[in-house]
C-alpha cells in the first residue's frame, strides 16, 4: 500500500486518504496553479501508527523517496548548510478541524543552514526570524513547551528594543532570541533543539499524528459529529515565505463573501508575515482589496485563480496564499465554510449561474441550517457590551429578567414576565423553569451538558458553560470577571448563536424565514428578503422531488394551523392525553374513581362532549388532510395529583379532623395506580383494555365528529384512528372489534359512511417483531420511535439525558443522543423488518413515524430508505422535515 503522494499524484476526490488539505493541494497542482512543490503522507499511515504506536514500517523509505524527488525539483537538499531546503508540516484530516491540529514550519532550519539562508537570501533579519519561529512551534507542538514561555520572551525583548512589532526587531535581537529559545527548550526537556533536519522533520510527522488524539481534536470531533477512527494525512510543503521583506506577504480570501454569499473580494492580507500572523492577529491585515495597490501582478493572478477555483469546485473557495518577493504561490483552498443564510443564497446564485442544478443546490445546504435561520435573533447593531461568553448550546435570542432558581423562573413567568434561568449547571429538576424560561445560561458545562441537550431539545435558547460568569445561586446573582454583579430581576439577553451575555435589553427581530413560512412575508413581493427568496426556491425544490409526505404531531387547532401553513400534510400525530388536562382533570378523577358503572358512564358522558368539540376544531382545520388521533396513552396516574402533596393535604386535614372524603378516596387511587416503572405499566392499549368504556368513548367522540363535519358542515375530513403501546395482535383485535361496533352505529345514526381507518403505533420490539401478524389488523402503522428507542435500548426516555448521556457521549459510546437521531443498527433494523413484514401481510399498509426522530434531519433520510410514506414531527420542525425528505430524494 502506497503511503506518500506527491502532489502531481492526488485529486481532490482522495479526501479520505490525502485529507482536504492534500487532496486540494493536489488539485492545484494539477490544475497548473502555482502551488509550491511536496507531498502527502496518507491517513491509512496515520491510522497504523495510532493502532500500533509506531509508524509502518515501509514509511521512511517512502518519505525518503519523495525528499529526495523534492530535493531534486528544488536543486537543494533539506537543511543544505548553504543553501537550505525549508518545508511546512501540516497536518489535513478529511474534514477540517480549524485551529484543532498541529502544524510546523520553516523544518530545516538549524545552527548552520541559518547561516546560509541568511546569505541566500541576502537578509539575515530574516533567516534569523525564521529559525525562533521554528524553535517556537517545534517547541510548543512538537516538544509540548508551554507557548507562554516564548511569546512571554518575545515580549520582553520587544519591550527591551522598543519594537512595536515583531519586524521592527534587528536582526542581532534575534539573534538573541534564538539562544534564549533554544536554553527553553534545553531547560523544559532535557535535551537541546534538534539540529538533524531529518530528525526535525519526522518529529514533526509524528507530532501531527498525535495531535489527531489531542483533547481539543477529540473535543471538536464528538461535537460535530466526525468519525474517531479517521486519521490524518501530513502535508510536508516546501517553505516560501512572505516574511521576506515589503513586497512579500501572506493573506485569505473567500471567492464570496462567507456571511451574505455576494461575490466581491473578500479576505485578508498581511504585508511581511507568515501564515500564523495573519491567524494569531499579531499585527493588523488589511483588506484584500489594498493589495491592488501593493501588487498589482500579484493581485490580478490572484483575482484569476479565484475565478478558475470556483469555477472548478462550482462553489465558494476560501483559499490561504503567499507571496514570495513578488511571486504568488498558493497553499491551500477549500469550499469554504459559511453562514446559514450564505448556504442558501449561494446555492440559488450558482443554479442562476448555470454552474448547478437544483438537485446540487439541494445537497449544498441542510436542515441544521434552515433550522437556525428560523430561530428570532438580535438586530444586527447591538450598541450593548457583551458582559460573558459562553458555548452557543442553542440557537436563538431571549431576553428577560435574571432569575437563579427554577421556582422562581415558574413563579416570575405565570405572572408574565420573561425570565433567562442562570443556574451553574441544570439538573432534571431545572425541567420545569426551563421551561418557563426564554432561555438558559450556565456557567458550566459543555455542548452536551444537560442544560445544552435538554434546551435544544425544547428549542430553547441556551448559552452554557460561560465560565467567566461567577454564578451564586444562594445570593441570587451573578459576577462578571469585570466585578460588574447581576442581581435577581436584572434584565440580561443571551444568544445562543454566539454565545454572547449582554446586561440589559437587546432588540429581538423574528426570523424573516419564520415570517415567511408564517405567510406574512411573501417571496415574490419585489423587496422581498433576498434570504427568503432563497429559500422559497430550494423549498419548491425539495417539495417538488421528495417522496415522504411531511405530517405534524399537534393536538390543537393553533398547532395544527401553523403546520399547515409550514407544509404540512396531514397530522400523524394528535395526543389525545392533552385534551384531558386544564378543567378537565376533574373529570378524569371522577372516571378514576368511579365505583359503579354509572358513575363510570357519567363521567364518560361528561367527557365525550369536550373530546368532541376538539376534534371538530382540528378536523375543520386540516379539512381535506389526514388526521391521525391516537387513543390515550399515558398511565392514569398522570392526572392525579402528587402521591406527597396529596398525602400532605389529607394527614392536615386528618389533624384538623376535618375529614375530606374525596381527597381519601383520590389517596386511595393514587395508591391504587401507583406503578414503580409506569412507562412499562398500565398506559396505551392496556387502558384501554381494562378500563370499560374509555376508548370506546374516544372513538365514538371522533366519529361523531366526522360526522358533524361531513353532515353539517360539508367538510372533508379524513380521520385515522390510531392504537398505541400495543404488543401483540391479539389486543389489537379486541379494540378493533369494539370500535368497528361504535363506528358503525354513529354512521347509522347519521347516515353517512365515515372513511375511518384504524391502526396502531409500532413502539414496542414484540410488535416490530411481529408486524406480519399484527398488519393483519391494522390499515397502518406509525413507529413510535420515542417508546421504540427506551424499550430496545433499555433506556429510561425521561432520565437518561440528565443522567448518564453526557458521560456517553463524552466516551464515544454514541456521537449524539438515541433520542435524538434514529439508531439505525438496532431501532432502525426493527424498523426495516417490520416494515418488510407488514407490506408482506398488506401491500397498502400505510407506514410513517411520529416519534421525535421524524424532524430529525440524518433520521429523514433513514425513513427514506426505508421506504416509509411519511414522517411526522413538532410543526416547527415541518420546514426541516420537508427539506431533509427533498435532499434525500435529489
Ligand atoms: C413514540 O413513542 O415515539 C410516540 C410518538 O409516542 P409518545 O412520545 O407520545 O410516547
Ligand atoms: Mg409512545
Amino acid at each position: 500500500q502506497k503511503l506518500v503522494y506527491d502532489f502531481t499524484e492526488g485529486n481532490k476526490d482522495l479526501k479520505d486518504l490525502l485529507g482536504g488539505k492534500g487532496a486540494n493541494l493536489a488539485e492545484m497542482t494539477n490544475l497548473g496553479l502555482p502551488v509550491p512543490p511536496g507531498f502527502t503522507i496518507t491517513t491509512e499511515a496515520c491510522k497504523v501508527y495510532l493502532d500500533s504506536g509506531a509508524e509502518p514500517p515501509a514509511l521512511r523509505d517512502e518519505v525518503s523517496a519523495h525528499l529526495d524527488a523534492l530535493e531534486r525539483k528544488m536543486g537543494k537538499k533539506l537543511g543544505q548548510a548553504d543553501d537550505p531546503l525549508l518545508v511546512s508540516v501540516r497536518s489535513g484530516a478529511k474534514f477540517s478541524m480549524p485551529g484543532m491540529m498541529d502544524t510546523v514550519l520553516n523544518i530545516g532550519l538549524s545552527d548552520a543552514s541559518v547561516q546560509g539562508l541568511a546569505s541566500q537570501s541576502g537578509d539575515e533579519r530574516f533567516a534569523w526570524d525564521s529559525y525562533r519561529r521554528l524553535i517556537q512551534m517545534f517547541g510548543e507542538t512538537v516538544l509540548g513547551i508551554d507557548g507562554e514561555l516564548f511569546s512571554d520572551t518575545l515580549d520582553e525583548a520587544k519591550k527591551t528594543h522598543g519594537a512595536r512589532t515583531d519586524v521592527d526587531l534587528p536582526a542581532s535581537e534575534l539573534r538573541n532570541l534564538v539562544d534564549a529559545f533554544k536554553a527553553i527548550v534545553a531547560k523544559e526537556t532535557g535535551r537541546d533543539f534538534p539540529q538533524d533536519p531529518r530528525d526535525q522533520m519526522d518529529l514533526a510527522v509524528r507530532a501531527v499524528f498525535d495531535s489527531w488524539n489531542g483533547d481539543r481534536a477529540k473535543l471538536y470531533r464528538r461535537q460535530e459529529r466526525i468519525p474517531h477512527d479517521l486519521g490524518t494525512a501530513v502535508n510536508i510543503c516546501s517553505m516560501v515565505f512572505g516574511n521576506l521583506g515589503p513586497d512579500s506577504g501572506t493573506g485569505v480570501a473567500f471567492t464570496r463573501d462567507p456571511a451574505s454569499g455576494h461575490q466581491g473580494i473578500y479576505g485578508d492580507y498581511l504585508q511581511n508575515a507568515q501564515g500564523e500572523d495573519v491567524v494569531a492577529g499579531i499585527r493588523n491585515t488589511v483588506p484584500l482589496a489594498d493589495l491592488e495597490q501593493l501588487d498589482k501582478a500579484s493581485y490580478d493572478q490572484l483575482l484569476d485563480i479565484m475565478e478558475r477555483l470556483e469555477n472548478h469546485y462550482l462553489d465558494l473557495c476560501d483559499i490561504e496564499f503567499t507571496i514570495e518577493r513578488g511571486k504568488l504561490w498558493m497553499l491551500q483552498t477549500r469550499v469554504g465554510k459559511r453562514t446559514a443564510a450564505a448556504a442558501f443564497r449561494i446555492a440559488t446564485q450558482l443554479v442562476d449561474q448555470g454552474l448547478i442544478d437544483e438537485a446540487e443546490a439541494l445537497r449544498r445546504v441542510n436542515g441544521a441550517q434552515l433550522a437556525q435561520l428560523m430561530f428570532p435573533r438580535f438586530a444586527s447593531d447591538v450598541e450593548l457590551d457583551t458582559i460573558g461568553r459562553g458555548i452557543a448550546a442553542s440557537p436563538g435570542a431571549a431576553v428577560g429578567k435574571a432569575v437563579f432558581d427554577s421556582y422562581t423562573a415558574i413563579k416570575w413567568s405565570r405572572s408574565g414576565e420573561k425570565v433567562i434561568l442562570i443556574r451553574r449547571e441544570t439538573n432534571p429538576d431545572d425541567l420545569d423553569g426551563m421551561l418557563a424560561a426564554e432561555g438558559i445560561l450556565t456557567s458550566r458545562g459543555g455542548k452536551t451538558s444537560h442544560a445544552a441537550v435538554v434546551a435544544r431539545g425544547m428549542g430553547k435558547t441556551c448559552v452554557c458553560g460561560a465560565e467567566e460568569l461567577e454564578v451564586d445561586t444562594k445570593r441570587r446573582r451573578l459576577t462578571t470577571a469585570a466585578g460588574t454583579v447581576v442581581e435577581e430581576g436584572d434584565v440580561v439577553s443571551i444568544d445562543g448563536s454566539t454565545g454572547k451575555v449582554y446586561l440589559g435589553e437587546v432588540p429581538v427581530v423574528p426570523s424573516p424565514v419564520v415570517e415567511y413560512f408564517e405567510g406574512r412575508m411573501h417571496a415574490g413581493a419585489d423587496d422581498a428578503d433576498e434570504l427568503v427568496k432563497a429559500v422559497h426556491r430550494i423549498m419548491a425544490y425539495a417539495d417538488r422531488v421528495r417522496r415522504l409526505r411531511v405530517r405534524a404531531n399537534a393536538d390543537n387547532a393553533e398547532d395544527a394551523g401553523r403546520a399547515r401553513r409550514f407544509g404540512a400534510q396531514g397530522i400523524g400525530l394528535c395526543r389525545t392525553e392533552h385534551m384531558f388536562l386544564g378543567e378537565r382533570r376533574e373529570l378524569v378523577e371522577r372516571l378514576i374513581l368511579a365505583d359503579t358503572d354509572d358513575e363510570r358512564e357519567e363521567a364518560l358522558g361528561a367527557l365525550l362532549p369536550l373530546q368532541k368539540a376538539d376534534f371538530v376544531e382540528l378536523f375543520e382545520t386540516m379539512d381535506g388532510l389526514p388526521v391521525t388521533v391516537r387513543l390515550l396513552d399515558p398511565p392514569l396516574h398522570e392526572f392525579l395529583p402528587d402521591i406527597t402533596e396529596l398525602s400532605v393535604r389529607v394527614a392536615l386535614a386528618e389533624s384538623r379532623k376535618d375529614h375530606n372524603e374525596n381527597d381519601l378516596r383520590l389517596l386511595q387511587a393514587v395508591h391504587r395506580l401507583h406503578e414503580q416503572n409506569p412507562m412499562l405499566g398500565l398506559r396505551g392499549v392496556r387502558l384501554g383494555l381494562v378500563i370499560p368504556g374509555l376508548f370506546t368513548m374516544q372513538v365514538r367522540a371522533i366519529a361523531e365528529a366526522v360526522a358533524e363535519r361531513k353532515t353539517q358542515a360539508k367538510g372533508d375530513p379524513r380521520a385515522e384512528i390510531m392504537i398505541p403501546l400495543v404488543g401483540t395482535v391479539q389486543e389489537l383485535e379486541i379494540v378493533r372489534d369494539e370500535a368497528e361496533e361504535v363506528i358503525a352505529e354513529v354512521e347509522g345514526a347519521y347516515g353517512t359512511s365515515l372513511g375511518l381507518t384504524l391502526g396502531t403505533m409500532i413502539e414496542l420490539p414484540r410488535a416490530a417483531l411481529t408486524a406480519g401478524q399484527i398488519a393483519e389488523c391494522a390499515d397502518f402503522f406509525s413507529f413510535g420511535t420515542n417508546d421504540l428507542t427506551q424499550t430496545v435500548w433499555g433506556f429510561s426516555r425521561d432520565d437518561v439525558e440528565a443522567s448518564f448521556f453526557t458521560a456517553y457521549l463524552e466516551k464515544g459510546i454514541f456521537g449524539v443522543s438515541p433520542f435524538e437521531t434514529i439508531d439505525k443498527d438496532g431501532v432502525g433494523s426493527l424498523v426495516r423488518n417490520a416494515v418488510e413484514a407488514g407490506r408482506a401481510t398488506r401491500p397498502d399498509l400505510k407506514l410513517g413515524v411520529c416519534g421525535e426522530h421524524g424532524g430529525d434531519p440524518e433520521s429523514v433520510h433513514f425513513f427514506h430508505e426505508a421506504g416509509l410514506d411519511y414522517v411526522s414531527c413538532s410543526p416547527f420542525r415541518i420546514p426541516v422535515a420537508r427539506l431533509e425528505a427533498g435532499r434525500a430524494a435529489a
